[in-house]
């Protein structure tokens, strides 16, 4: 039996599929709505996706994938216990940062999936994503840089913890290191 999670999760998809709210619907392949468990306790939130996300229409495929599934396993996770997802469900051409107003055009559809999932912790990856979710979970007074706020649990009406990109070990090693230590935490929230 479908629940009510999937039922609303599904009609969602649908309103993601045809939204023409902002023009990067016009030169992307597919947008990307989210994937996971629908009864996941823990919600990645990323910024937009890359090419080979919108080549398939799933989050965090590419190579910034590879290793947030390095993390998750670091962590003893299941990719499949958590949902991922990202603010801008469309991708922006050449990977540029989101714009505000397509972040603002966007913003409605995480939302929903947040109200839908209702998560025990958000953890938004990287600083637009982060910047977004805490100002919408009323931390706006605890936004920082990433630097400094990775890691730190935020409790309100959203429990919210930032992380830096997984994209930037990609570029920077070192980070491999402090990002693997980070996503310890996760291992309470996961059931
Ligand atoms: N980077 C993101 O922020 N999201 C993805 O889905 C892939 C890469």
């Amino acid at each position: 039996m479908i629940s009510k999670k999937e039922k609303e999760f599904k009609s969602l998809e649908k309103e993601i599929l045809l939204c023409k709210k902002c023009p990067l619907y016009k030169k992307r392949n597919s947008p990307v709505v989210g994937q996971g468990s629908f009864k996941a306790k823990i919600m990645f939130v990323g910024e937009a996706p890359g090419a080979k996300e919108d080549a398939t229409g799933i989050p965090f495929c590419g190579r910034s994938g590879k290793f947030l599934d390095e993390l998750l396993k670091s962590a003893g996770i299941d990719r499949e216990k958590v949902y991922i997802c990202n603010i801008i469900k469309c991708r922006p051409p050449q990977n540029r940062d989101p714009e505000e107003k397509e972040i603002k055009a966007c913003s409605r559809f995480i939302k929903k999936q947040i109200e839908i999932l209702s998560p025990k912790v958000i953890c938004p990856l990287g600083r637009h994503s982060m910047r977004f979710i805490m100002e919408m979970s009323g931390f706006s007074e605890g936004i920082d840089v990433i630097g400094k706020i990775h890691g730190k649990v935020f409790k309100g009406k959203n429990t919210v913890i930032p992380f830096y990109h997984p994209a930037v070990a990609l570029y920077n090693p070192n980070m491999k290191k402090v990002l693997k230590k980070d996503f310890k935490i996760l291992k309470k929230y996961v059931n």
